[in-house]
């Protein structure tokens, strides 16, 4: 690609991997990097810097848990010096009132609360932690209270997308202004629990009348971002908006990648932002402008009207079901190999979990390979 691509408008920071919670849908890695090997405070303020130069406008202060890090509020002041507008993506589990205020004081712009579940018998069975749902209850007390712009985001599976309802609720009850409502991505350790977390078509279809629904009944009120499964879609999602396209995102050791499941790629190389300049990876890295346009496309998204649209779906979706990062994402019709998630996905809903009580009833029985700690 010889063209300069337009700059990225938002970075996605994995600030360290460790996390109290050990969710097993968790998107992070198998291999999960240590602290050791994370990017100092130092480090990152100049990775933020070199963000607002090239032209990026906002950072996601993710994780793992971006509250282990104990260096967080020198992380939030580098972030906004830089001019970023800021927004930390928190289980909330490590947040105290004066933890927040001094987060809040440094110029937070954001924070998007995650909830494993719509009570508590779910939410602390899902995310592997006692008494968690209770505390993220007090945590977004203290967000309203501190007047920050709340985001509640609910992973939604087998065990809690017949309850949506009740996240509708939940979400309106803390205050929120917005919602993002992701149906489970089986990428990570969501890959090693297929079997526990893989929703059936019936709830995927009630699901997507559900979410239709409220958004029309909460307008003005709450806005739903939905993320709908798409293993019995018809045509695949714009992923990450589009290779190297909107934004990039930064692993806790400075691996810089277009989307955080791009390691599933094996013969892209991808640069360190300890070593490389973030702008000359943004324009000069092989592994970013492999796909990034329409260049690169086979048929059928070659001659596609579509292809600028959803740029051929998910690149590491079509190399794990596809065979290959250039194909397209094997969630379009017109893919030859269309029919092999939604198969993969009936083949995957475990049958004694197929006549079980709706909604996590049977949370407690579900055998779920918890995310080990970095
Ligand atoms: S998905 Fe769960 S385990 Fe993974 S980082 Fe988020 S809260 Fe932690
Ligand atoms: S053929 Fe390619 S560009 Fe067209 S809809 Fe399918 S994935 Fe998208």
């Amino acid at each position: 690609m010889s063209q300069i691509p337009p700059p990225p408008s938002a970075m996605l920071a994995e600030l360290t991997h460790r996390c109290p919670l050990s969710c097993p849908y968790c998107s992070n890695p198998l291999e999960l990097t240590a602290r050791e090997a994370e990017l100092s405070a130092p480090q990152w303020a100049e990775v933020f810097t070199q963000a607002g130069a090239l032209g990026v406008l906002q950072v996601h202060l993710s994780g793992g848990e971006p509250l282990a890090r104990r260096d967080l509020p020198d992380l939030v002041s580098a972030a906004v010096a830089a001019g970023l507008y800021t927004n930390l993506i928190t289980s909330g589990i490590g947040l105290t009132e004066a933890r927040l205020k001094d987060l809040a004081g440094r110029g937070l712009d954001h924070i998007q609360l995650s909830i494993q579940g719509p009570n508590a018998q779910i939410a602390d069975r899902v995310g592997g932690y006692k008494g968690g749902y209770d505390k993220k209850m007090e945590v977004a007390g203290w967000i309203a209270a501190e007047g920050i712009p709340l985001t509640v985001n609910a992973v939604m599976h087998r065990h809690n997308l017949d309850r949506l309802e009740e996240v509708f609720a939940l979400a309106l009850r803390l205050g929120a202004r917005r919602l993002e409502v992701a149906t489970v991505q089986f990428h990570g350790w969501a890959a090693r629990n297929k079997a526990a977390l893989m929703p059936t078509r019936a709830q995927v279809e009630a699901a997507n009348r559900s979410v239709a629904a409220a958004r029309e009944r909460l307008k003005g009120r709450l806005v739903i971002d939905y993320v709908p499964a798409d293993y019995y879609a018809r045509f695949p999602k714009p992923c990450m908006g589009g290779w190297g396209r909107v934004g990039l995102v930064v692993t806790p050791d400075g691996t810089v990648m277009p989307c955080h499941a791009a390691h599933t790629i094996p013969h892209l190389r991808f640069e360190n932002a300890k070593d490389t300049p973030l702008a000359q990876i943004w324009t000069g890295s092989p592994a970013f402008n492999a796909y990034r346009g329409t260049d690169w496309m086979r048929e059928p998204c070659r001659s596609c009207d579509r292809r600028e649209v959803d740029f051929g779906g998910c690149r590491c979706q079509a190399m794990a079901f596809a065979g290959a990062a250039e194909e397209a994402d094997p969630v379009c019709e017109k893919s030859p190999h269309h029919g092999v998630m939604a198969a993969m996905a009936e083949a995957s809903v475990a049958p004694e979990l197929e006549g079980g009580s709706p909604g996590g009833g049977a949370i407690d029985d579900v055998a779920f390979t918890y995310r080990d700690n970095a």
